[in-house]
């Protein structure tokens, strides 16, 4: 999608820290980061919010999970933790409508969130 800042990243015609990337996703350190480690994970697809996955996406998502773990290890926040979100939709405080995960850690984490 061409007005998409994530797929501007995928494309490479923007930067991005990117610090993995398969033919499925890329994951790039958040711009404005919320903890010591904040990086962002996208499926390259163009998917705009998570009520937007479907039947055949199921293989991605359970990728996704593997790529989490990856990253986690590369950030070496695997021990003591981290925290994984989406935000889906305006009431879940999603700014950017291409779906992504958001790894953070790096810091102790606080409940309820904001
Ligand atoms: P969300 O509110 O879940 O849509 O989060 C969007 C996230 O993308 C925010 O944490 C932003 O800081 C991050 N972000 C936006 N633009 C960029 C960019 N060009 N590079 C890296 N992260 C970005
Ligand atoms: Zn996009």
């Amino acid at each position: 999608m061409s007005s998409c800042i994530f797929c501007k990243i995928i494309a490479k015609e923007i930067p991005g820290k990117i610090v993995y990337e398969d033919d499925t996703f890329i994951a790039f350190d958040d711009i404005n980061p919320q903890a010591p480690v904040h990086v962002i994970i996208v499926p390259k697809e163009h998917i705009p919010t998570f009520n937007d996955l479907k039947e055949s996406h199921k293989e991605m998502v359970g990728h996704l999970s593997l790529v989490v773990n990856k990253l986690a290890e590369i950030k070496k926040i695997q021990d003591p933790g981290f925290r994984v979100v989406i935000n889906c939709n305006p009431a879940g405080g999603q700014m950017v409508y291409h779906l992504h995960v958001h790894l953070m850690g790096g810091r102790q984490m606080a409940w309820p969130p904001g």
